[in-house]
């Protein structure tokens, strides 16, 4: 198919003119003009402007010959002269490019560092990590249908008991086929109505090219996000939190996002009701750019929750971030559509990854300071998410407060038996004029 030739634009975000249509990507700009809109009403065949979102380079890879009008890694723009005529599958996606689109924000300033958050950070353990991670990549696969799915549940699951998580096994359907999700639970100590907060990511792997049997380390794909579900869970069991934190890895999201949308399908609406964010982790291991650089995607209902990421990236880390608002191809999208505030965090310019979906997603391909500054990005804002239960100030057994008045002088002490006492002088005698209670401990 051909079509007259489509008018646009490509400019610096930072000089993009007011008032033209326009689309936003980071820091490129495609300005395009009202022609192309009278075309596109006039005739269905007329050139327009065709946004895709793609999992890798996969809509580049099945079209080599389509050159992208504008290339930022995930997003492309195409001219519709190029539209294939499928719409999407579950690695790409094609849509009309709407005027105003914003596929990436500026990220926000840094924020106070908070000595509680960075004394928490300090606690991430690279080493447990990588093992983890390493774990789950010796695997020959993680095919949700394989039985070596089943052993890394079991893996996972004994973990997650180990850290005192409570723990269930929850069965889906692939297909025609049977997995599961694995599902952790902790609650917080809050005492009035508590949130809940969702760690995730999908433990399977696939080699697509190759089927059940053939070997799919997936070791970026996803056991980077496995292990820093782990990770990340025994990082919060070792404090107190106001609310509840629920770890789930999920099966069958190669197939399609099975096991997300049916854990979704079968939330309660109160305990949806209860979520107050769901941090998804999906390829968080492979340096594909210069800079280190993490990718967060969400859509308006979780505008909160991205600001929040940034801005512990900005005030932990040193990572780009990159944002989008085009929620894609992985298992924050079912919580999205059901109107849950859902992130995915992911490696910048995961669309330069070539290893994935392949017995090429190796441990030799990752990059492991990445993922832990990824980890200590996400491990801030969940810190925020939870609700750190700050131990309580105790007062120095050594010390006292001491104030007079004519006549009178009164001490404040801690006493051995730990309770907080007010003695008094009157001049002739010391009394204890009252104790104060215990000092919690
Ligand atoms: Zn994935």
């Amino acid at each position: 198919m051909t079509g007259s030739p489509v008018r646009y634009l490509v400019v610096p975000t930072a000089v993009a003119a007011e008032g033209a249509k326009s689309a936003r990507f980071g820091d490129a700009t495609i300005l395009w003009g009202p022609a192309e809109e009278k075309l596109g009403r006039a005739s269905r065949t007329a050139p327009g402007l065709v946004l895709v979102t793609q999992v890798g380079r996969s809509f580049q890879d099945e079209f080599p010959d389509i050159t992208p009008l504008l290339d930022h890694g995930r997003h492309l723009v195409i001219s519709a002269a190029d539209k294939p005529r499928r719409r999407s599958n579950h690695c790409w996606r094609v849509e009309a490019l709407k005027p105003g689109t914003v596929v990436d924000v500026p990220a926000r300033v840094a924020r106070r560092a908070d000595p509680a958050i960075a004394n928490l950070l300090a606690q991430l353990a690279p080493a447990s990590y990588k093992a983890d991670l390493t774990w789950f990549a010796s695997l020959s696969t993680r095919h949700s249908l394989s039985p070596s799915f089943t052993t890394a549940v079991d893996f996972a699951a004994a973990r997650m008991v180990a850290l005192g998580y409570g723990v269930t096994r929850m069965p889906i359907t692939v297909g025609a086929g049977h997995s599961e999700n694995l599902i952790g639970d902790r609650p917080g100590t809050g005492t009035g109505p508590r949130g809940l907060v969702l760690i995730t990511a999908h433990l399977d792997s696939i080699n697509l090219a190759g089927g059940i049997g053939a070997s799919a380390p997936g070791a970026d794909d996803n056991a980077s996000g496995s292990a820093g579900v782990l990770e990340l869970g025994r990082l919060i069991a070792s404090r107190a939190w106001i609310h509840d934190v629920r770890l789930i890895l999920f099966g069958g999201e190669e197939e399609g996002l099975f096991g997300s949308k049916q854990y979704v399908a079968a939330l309660p609406a109160a305990e949806r009701a209860r979520i107050r964010a769901v941090l998804n982790m999906d390829m968080i291991a492979s340096k594909n750019s210069t800079v280190p650089t993490v990718l967060l995607e969400g859509a308006p209902i979780s505008a909160g929750q991205l600001a929040d990421l940034a801005a512990a990236a900005a005030t932990y880390t040193g990572l780009k971030v990159e944002t989008s608002l085009n929620p894609f191809a992985s298992d924050h999208v079912p919580f999205i559509n059901a109107g849950t505030a859902a992130v995915l965090t992911i490696e910048g310019a995961d669309s330069a990854n070539g290893h994935i979906h392949s017995a090429d997603d190796k441990l030799d391909f990752l990059d492991w300071p990445l993922a832990a500054e990824i980890l200590r990005m996400n491990a801030a804002a969940l810190a925020g998410w939870l609700g750190l239960v700050s131990p309580p100030a105790r007062p120095q057994p050594a010390g006292s407060a001491v104030s007079w008045g004519p006549g009178r002088l009164d001490v404040f002490a801690v006493g051995t038996d730990s309770a907080l006492h007010h003695l008094y002088w009157d001049g002739t005698a010391w009394h204890d004029f009252e104790s104060l209670g215990g000092v919690p401990g």
